[in-house]
């Protein structure tokens, strides 16, 4: 005899390692009383977390994590901005995300011509063509930010997630892809995150993209410049973008059970479920 279904559910919400679920029980009342002492003795050790937590940091992960991200990409002369979460759908279209785009079902629409932003790029491309006017090159800008996308569920995806935006216009065609690395190795670096391994793929059209994945779980993805897309956006120079997810850069470094546990959640906090009374 196993753990029921919603004993099952109840430990991994508490933090409990789906594979130390696998106990086998002579009768129900043994299973019972396993669970219980398993769920207290959870129950007591998010208790301590929250005290911890209550005592000394007071920011959950999600807020530490941009803190870090930020101080980085500062520090190494990139700017922050600032951008709305609702986007026009003409600047989605501009992304060439149109009605028979994959990503086009993903999207929240708030009314017929607008939506909830499902990346940061649109906005990025939108600034950067001011900012090019006014600033000498290399530019690097760098947003942190709230994305929305349907998702059919799964352990890696969340319907609002955070996402960490970085490009930068003008850098040399020739040091492209070495710049992503250089980059995308400083965020992980500042992340404090070091399993991690970079797969490449080469696209005719696009030239060579960047991916940053974690133990198989895709954390960041990067593109480069001159790209297709940039005419849209009157844009010539060439230049080099991440998109990273906090809350998978989390999962990495924290693994949780669930990426619901490191997101914005009312259930749980810095990691730890709520319902422990
Ligand atoms: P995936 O294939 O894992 O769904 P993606 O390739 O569609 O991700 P990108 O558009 O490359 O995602 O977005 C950049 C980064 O944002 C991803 O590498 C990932 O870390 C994060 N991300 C994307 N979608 C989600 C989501 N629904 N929940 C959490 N993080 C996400
Ligand atoms: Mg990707």
């Amino acid at each position: 005899m196993e753990f029921t279904v919603s004993q099952r559910e109840r430990l991994i919400e508490l933090g409990v390692r789906a594979e130390d679920l696998r106990g086998s029980f002579t009768g129900a009342a043994e299973r019972n009383k396993t669970y219980t002492k398993l769920e207290q003795s959870r129950i007591s050790e998010g208790k301590a977390q929250l005290a911890l937590f209550r005592e000394t940091l007071r920011k959950p992960s999600l807020c530490l994590m941009q803190e870090r991200l930020t101080e980085c990409l500062t520090g190494v002369g990139f700017v922050q901005v600032a951008t709305p979460t609702i986007l026009s759908k003409k600047h989605l279209r501009q992304m060439s995300i149109g009605d028979d785009h994959a990503l086009n079902d993903q999207v929240y629409w708030l009314d017929a011509n607008h939506c909830l932003r499902p990346m940061l790029a649109p906005n990025l491309y939108y600034i950067a063509r001011d900012l090019l006017n006014i600033w000498e090159k290399p530019i690097g800008v760098f947003e942190i930010g709230s994305c929305f996308r349907k998702e059919s569920q799964g352990n890696s995806h969340l319907a609002e997630f955070t996402m960490l935006n970085l490009v930068e216009w003008g850098t040399p065609l020739a040091t492209r892809d070495q710049r992503l690395t250089e980059l995308a190795a400083a965020v992980m670096k500042a992340a404090g995150i070091e399993a991690y391994a970079f797969e490449y793929e080469d696209s005719v059209v696009y030239g060579s993209t960047l991916d940053v994945v974690c133990e198989g779980i895709e954390v960041a993805s990067s593109s480069q410049g001159p790209h297709p897309l940039d005419a849209a956006w009157g844009i010539t120079d060439s230049w080099v973008g991440i998109g990273f997810g906090i809350e998978r850069l989390l999962q990495a470094k924290e693994k949780p059970n669930t990426i619901r546990a490191v997101g914005r959640s009312l259930s749980y906090l810095d990691g730890v479920r709520l319902n422990i009374k």
